[in-house]
């Protein structure tokens, strides 16, 4: 993880913001023995299995397994980067963060907040001028807007006029300039004039609730339909999801994107809060890593016309290939969602949303209206399409599920279909293979289960200071093959040594998300659990084993090579193979 401040930063506020008062603000917790027990907010239950833990100043969640520090669960309920976590509890406890080094960036960041300022003065002026123009309000009226949803969302209008919020803005003490950097003017040959005018303003704010840019639809008269705020410091269209602000608080487990602001609302308004819409075709990595941060499925609500479903398609690929699912949501008749909930009724778009299609079906349905499959040659190409789609879902088992289903609807043996897919897959592991050999031969990648084990040793040592003498007996030299684990277990360590107690909360600092989750799993349940001793001896035969087993794997793998290595070295590796045949052997017997 990116160092944003120095660790003792980090750790005065970790320490000054006590975990039970902050999860306070937002979970009724109850004290049961030494920990705090309540309903979890990150997933819907109805008996509690959401704890705190005071003693080590991490939460952690036994139903869907989310924990970490005060700054973690922070990031996770409101939604904020983790930079923005920081801040917050900085702000809370009163402890002053120290200046960015960089001046550029301090500069940059300071004038991002001008430009956010001369954002929000004008939406505020837009939703003023709402109430005052007749024809916007008949407008938004006839388009079924109710009241509600005009506050919540902000929209506003933009009047008719080539300078009112120039005069407007000016008159507050804002620079010209800076109100063209904000994307609200443009330069003409003799003055400065407003961009949206006679405009249905929306404005669009991001997760921290800033006003970042705006779109506007014309109300009457010449000119594009919508036009939108240019890319500013403040404003960067790819990262950005309109309607983002109300979404992120929906509990749904899923998002529907679509592609324009009044589908969103609409939507919205029919009581499915959990909506954003994208402003553009394709969906890009930085949205799609935004949309995967808070829900793990997304459902495409896009106009699928042939012209732009290839770039919707590709947008899709990619938020699939990072782990989210994806489903489409056809529109019958290639209606809008706005057009489509105003006939039919908000449940029927409900029965929509739960009738889309999986990316892959939803693939193979193309596929089927493009090949004609009767014909032997159209048939190959189909099923060889499908086998393509099929090899781009993440989840072993949804591929087998999908070959299954694809060798029943056409009589085919799934066999043949499997080896397709396979031929697909080898050749995109084929590619992360030799990428990663290029890199470094040394580098070897952990299984979940051999992070989890390498987690539990780390929580106990956390949770029973008294037992960290006998981890380091055992596996604190040479066994560790792990950089960043050498120093997860020497932090450890030191802080017992040091100071008696182990840190939790501090420690958890540097993992990976996964880890963290894992770490504070650990250390919630060795806080309950009576014979921690055992456990321990049983995660580090674990531990040995996975090491002793790669070591020889490498070893053989060197001396497979041969090439380049001179009598001398061959018999070193041929000790040092045997040495961990040996050690592989005894930890068997335990
Ligand atoms: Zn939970």
């Amino acid at each position: 993880m990116a160092k944003y401040y120095p660790e003792e930063v980090i750790e005065e506020i970790i320490e000054k913001n006590d975990i039970v008062d902050v999860v306070s603000d937002y979970v009724k917790i109850k004290r049961k023995g030494k920990d705090y027990f309540g309903l979890c907010p990150f997933h819907n239950e109805k008996t509690p299995s959401f704890s705190v833990v005071p003693s080590k100043q991490i939460y952690y969640c036994f139903g869907c397994g989310k924990g970490g520090n005060v700054l973690n669960f922070i990031s996770s309920i409101e939604n904020v980067e983790y930079i923005d976590a920081i801040r917050m509890m900085a702000d809370r406890a009163a402890v002053a963060l120290p200046e960015s080094n960089d001046r550029g960036e301090r500069e940059r960041s300071g004038y991002i907040k001008k430009l956010i300022e001369i954002n929000t003065e004008a939406a505020r002026f837009f939703h003023a001028k709402l109430n005052e123009n007749q024809d916007a309000l008949t407008y938004l009226k006839n388009r079924k807007i109710k009241d509600s949803i005009i506050t919540r969302f902000g929209l506003g209008y933009a009047p008719d006029s080539w300078d009112s919020l120039l005069k407007h803005l000016t008159s507050k003490g804002y620079a010209e300039r800076d109100i063209m950097s904000a994307g609200l003017l443009k330069k003409g040959k003799a003055s400065y004039y407003d961009s949206f005018r006679n405009r249905i303003m929306f404005p669009i704010i991001d997760m921290r609730n800033r006003v970042i840019g705006f779109g506007g639809r014309i109300l009457s008269g010449e000119g594009p339909k919508y036009i939108n705020s240019p890319e500013t410091p403040a404003y960067n269209k790819s990262r950005s999801l309109y309607g983002i602000n109300v979404a992120k608080n929906s509990k749904a487990e899923r998002m529907l994107i679509v592609e324009g602001y009044m589908d969103c609302i609409a939507i919205h308004q029919a009581g499915f809060s959990n909506c954003v819409a994208s402003l553009g075709t394709a969906l890009t990595r930085k949205q799609a890593s935004i949309l995967k941060k808070l829900v793990p499925e997304v459902i495409i609500a896009y106009d699928m016309d042939p012209a732009g479903r290839n770039a919707a398609l590709r947008g899709l690929d990619l938020v699939a290939s990072i782990g989210c699912d994806v489903r489409i949501l056809e529109m019958p008749e290639g209606k809008d969602p706005d057009d489509y909930i105003k006939l039919n009724g908000n449940d029927a778009f409900g029965r929509l949303i739960d009738k889309s299609l999986p990316l892959v079906e939803y693939k193979a349905k193309l596929l089927r209206d493009k090949y004609n499959i009767n014909d032997v040659n159209g048939r190959r190409k189909y099923l060889n399409g499908i086998a393509k789609a099929i090899s781009q879902v993440n989840n072993a088992i949804d591929r087998e599920v999908y070959i299954d289903r694809i060798a029943k609807v056409h009589g085919i043996p799934a066999e043949s279909i499997k080896d397709e897919v396979s031929k697909h897959l080898g050749e995109s592991e084929a590619v992360i293979v030799d990428r990663s050999r290029r890199l470094t031969t040394a580098i070897h990648i952990e299984t979940d289960n051999e992070i989890k084990n390498f987690m539990s040793i780390a929580a106990i040592m956390c949770a029973r200071p008294e037992l960290v003498e006998y981890a380091v007996r055992e596996i604190g030299s040479g066994i560790i093959d792990n950089e960043r684990f050498v120093e997860l277990f020497t932090d450890i360590v030191q802080r017992v040594e040091n100071k008696g107690v182990s840190d939790a909360a501090i420690i958890m600092e540097n993992l990976s998300e996964r880890e963290r989750e894992l770490f504070s799993s650990e250390v919630a349940f060795a806080e309950t659990s009576a014979d921690m001793r055992k456990t321990l001896e049983e995660k580090i035969v674990q531990y040995k084993k996975a090491v002793m087993n790669r070591r020889i794997m490498k070893l053989t793998a060197e001396l497979d090579k041969r090439t380049g290595l001179d009598e001398d070295e061959i018999t070193r590796l041929q000790g040092e193979l045997a040495q961990a045949f040996e050690a592989l052997r005894i930890l068997k017997k335990k």
